[in-house]
């Protein structure tokens, strides 16, 4: 027998090929667009640290969705910078408040773009947490009826799923049951289930100016050690009525993402956040790589590990390079 037999190589030599062969392909279809949304009118605020990414007032907001819509992103997932903040975040439930007002113009002007609303206090809050604060705690069941509020007045504004990312005990449950009694039965929840207390964030909190006044979220957030707990914090969220699971961040979790692949069949979700899209655009900027390969690359890498759907700062740069 001539050697050797196998010859992977063959599959490889033409680009024709090893498209035809290729085992995971992106899709604009699978990507959210996060974005930022501040008050004021034609505000188009670049974030320091995440070039190419802004705050933008309500009425700019609604031209970029448009225009992330027209390269064919289905989604998007709005984060508010509120005019004041307090001690128990109000405006994360104010019938008027930034995320509220912005949902409400969005799906006015882009019916059929999926608007998510990310549901949580910490942009809200003056001290930065993601709940509220009893002797110097975060006290998690007087913030599951806060968070409630948020996303039914979130959901009545227009918002088409609603995400919970703030890692209390129960929350998915309490927010079904919300929205259940308000007739809103058919909003999916998009659980942020196994999300991680990662430095990864820091643009993220640059951007929102929402950095713990005080302490961290170890508390709440998962210990990056951890992957069996991942496992069973999804299980509960599944249990608890969650429709699509999310792991947060994407990269450094590939594993767990794979791992939640395998333990369940619900739509998965991984959030490509600030850091990981900041590092590649800080190392590009220098020459140092090349920015649209790392891109695709990072990308192709969360969807084989198995998310369906990639949230991400990368996805308008993203569709228009799988347009071609
Ligand atoms: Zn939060």
């Amino acid at each position: 027998m001539p050697f050797p037999l196998h010859r992977p190589r063959r599959l490889r030599r033409t680009e024709a090929l090893r498209s035809l062969v290729r085992e995971t392909r992106l899709s604009a279809r699978s990507l959210v667009y996060p974005l930022f949304v501040c008050p004021g009118t034609n505000v188009r605020d670049e974030i320091r640290s995440m070039p190419g990414n802004f705050r933008w007032s309500v009425d700019r907001l609604v031209e970029e969705c448009r225009s992330a819509f027209d390269l064919g992103i289905p989604a998007v997932i709005l984060f508010g910078i509120p005019e004041r903040k307090d001690e128990v975040g109000s405006e994360a439930y104010a019938p008027d408040g930034i995320v509220q007002r912005a949902v409400r113009a969005v799906k006015k002007a882009v019916p059929d773009l999926i608007v998510i609303c990310d549901v949580c206090l910490d942009e809200y809050t003056s001290h930065g947490h993601c709940g509220v604060v009893k002797n110097g705690e975060i006290d998690n069941d007087s913030t599951l009826e806060l968070l409630a509020r948020a996303a039914l007045s979130q959901v009545q504004a227009g918002a088409d799923i609603v995400a919970p990312s703030d890692m209390m005990d129960g929350r998915v449950r309490r927010i079904r049951g919300e929205l259940d009694a308000a007739g809103f039965t058919q909003t999916p929840i998009l659980a942020y289930s196994a999300k991680y207390a990662s430095a990864f964030y820091g643009p993220f909190r640059e951007a929102a100016n929402s950095a713990p006044q005080f302490g961290d979220r170890k508390s709440y957030q998962m210990d990056p050690a951890n992957q069996r707990e991942a496992l069973r914090e999804i299980a509960l969220d599944v249990e608890e009525g969650a429709d699509i699971i999310m792991v947060k961040p994407a990269m450094p979790y590939l594993d767990v993402v794979t791992l939640a692949r395998q333990h369940f069949d619900v739509p998965i979700a991984a959030y490509q956040v600030s850091g990981e899209f900041s590092l590649i655009a800080a190392a590009a900027e220098k020459g140092w790589i090349d920015r649209e390969r790392i891109m695709m690359e990072s990308l192709t890498s969360i969807h084989r590990a198995g998310a369906d759907i990639i949230l991400t700062y990368f996805a308008k740069e993203a569709a228009t390079r799988l347009r071609c």
